[in-house]
């Protein structure tokens, strides 16, 4: 891509509505542009992080063994009547009426949809066990709108939804998920601690939240400090095998770590004081088993064995895929901007020509161009007629891993300068060098 033809509004005036960093940069990177309270544009850098972030959720479900599927944002409030959340949902749920008067909701959740769809397709228990989910825009209207995307009040989730024929093989599901959850995070460079939760309106006795450890985060959370030196890192992993997956959620809530709303000040105490943490955190996932709950009310029932008419055991789990972007950026900036994590970065390398209009510079930076596409890598070429330090300023900014500066001085020595935005270190090598380690 060439920045001469992309579309990057980027800001040099500090916005004074962004209290924290992460939206701060967002705008002023060009990502996102606010429509209205908590309804965000996604502008193209910030597009196509939200894809990377949402490929890695899918990649990382479809392992799992999830089947990836798509409901619509509206929804007729009949189900939530069923279920008896129309009225108990209170006024974050966006409720509107059609012309002929029904009435319709625009989905903040969709446990109901994807209970009604099992039902009317499933009746015996070998179609189990089952796990389908979607990536979609919520609507919540929340009290307080604030952060940018952490907390909008149109935001793109994930939530995926369990049915099983017994509780042993729903909390198999929920085990799964755990599991997946922590390498989806780890792959974006994030770690997220499995944290002891509350249900909330969703209901049901086990929950776990997914929280990044964060100043700006809007939870309390109580931890040992011994549970961030776990890593689930590149083990292997077969979720269909029960005890493994149930050995990581042991392994990875073997220490304390729950947020407020559970936290038992007793068994805290008990953890040796040099160890224990009080800090905040983003909640960037949580996953729920909640058994019949839903299943009894709409009567998504299955045959067993026997022959018998049960209700399917069920449990939901969500990942905040656009507040993601938020927690990445708190977890990974510098003064200067954003730093990408290899795994989420909009581009991979960014092109610096320090001489725009020179033969020599504009061939050699083309080239680089080329074949670092050749090579499967998308590079942003910044070819504008701008100073270096505003070049060099908009790349730090926007935070690529890497850049490459191109300019007659290491031509003529037959170099270029690569450098990590991470470390900010730099070094000259020749151009197929740095091809090759970019790869
Ligand atoms: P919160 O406690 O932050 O209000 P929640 O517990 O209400 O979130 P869930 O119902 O668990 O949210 O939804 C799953 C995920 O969706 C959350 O873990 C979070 O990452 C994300 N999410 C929830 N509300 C918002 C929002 N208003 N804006 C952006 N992401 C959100
Ligand atoms: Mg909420
Ligand atoms: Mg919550
Ligand atoms: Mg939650």
């Amino acid at each position: 891509m060439r920045l001469s033809r992309y579309f990057l509004p980027v800001l040099k005036e500090t916005p004074a509505e962004a209290q924290i960093v992460s939206h701060r940069l967002m705008l002023r990177a060009g990502m996102i542009k606010q429509t209205s309270a908590g309804i965000y544009s996604w502008l193209p850098l910030g597009f196509k992080v939200l894809r990377k972030i949402e490929n890695i959720v899918h990649d990382e479900q479809i392992k799992a063994g999830h089947i990836p599927m798509q409901m619509p944002t509206l929804q007729t409030a009949d189900l939530w009547r069923e279920s008896g959340r129309y009225d108990a949902y209170g006024p974050e749920m966006l409720r509107m009426k059609d012309r002929h008067d029904r009435d319709m909701l625009f989905s903040p959740t969709a446990e109901e949809l994807f209970t009604d769809t099992f039902r009317s397709y499933v009746r015996s228990y070998k179609d189990l066990p089952l796990t389908l989910y979607q990536i979609q825009w919520k609507f919540r209207d929340e009290i307080r709108p604030r952060f940018g995307v952490m907390r909008g009040r149109e935001f793109y989730m994930k939530d995926g939804y369990n049915f099983d024929l017994t509780k042993a093989d729903a909390l198999h599901a929920y085990n799964r998920h755990l599991v997946s959850y922590l390498r989806t995070y780890e792959r974006m460079g994030l770690q997220a601690i499995p944290m002891r939760a509350d249900s909330g309106p969703i209901g049901g006795d086990d929950t776990h939240e997914f929280l990044v450890l964060a100043d700006t985060g809007e939870s309390e959370v109580f931890y040992d400090s011994q549970i961030t030196d776990l890593t689930f890192g590149d083990r292997e992993i077969d979720f269909d095998n029960k005890d493994q997956c149930q050995a990581v959620l042991e392994e990875f809530t073997s220490r304390y770590a729950r947020t407020d709303e559970t936290h038992d000040a007793e068994i805290f105490n008990k953890i040796p004081e040099e160890r224990r943490r009080v800090a905040r955190g983003i909640e960037v996932g949580q996953i729920f088993y909640f058994g019949t709950k839903y299943s009894e009310a709409m009567g998504a029932t299955v045959q067993d064995a026997e022959g018998n008419v049960v209700p399917v055991h069920m449990g939901s789990h969500g990942i905040g895929v656009s507040r993601l972007l938020g927690a990445i950026i708190e977890a990974s900036h510098d003064e200067n901007g954003i730093i990408w994590p290899e795994g989420v970065t909009p581009f991979h390398v960014g092109i610096v020509n320090l001489k725009q209009g020179d033969d020599a510079t504009d061939g050699a930076c083309a080239q680089l161009e080329a074949a670092l596409e050749a090579a499967g890598l998308e590079p942003l070429y910044d070819d504008r007629k701008e100073r270096a330090g505003a070049k060099f300023a908009t790349m730090d900014l926007i935070g690529l891993p890497w850049r490459v500066t191109i300019g007659p001085r290491g031509l003529e020595k037959g170099v270029v300068e690569l450098t990590s935005r991470r470390t900010g270190e730099s070094e000259e090598l020749s151009m197929d060098a740095a091809v090759a380690r970019l790869k």
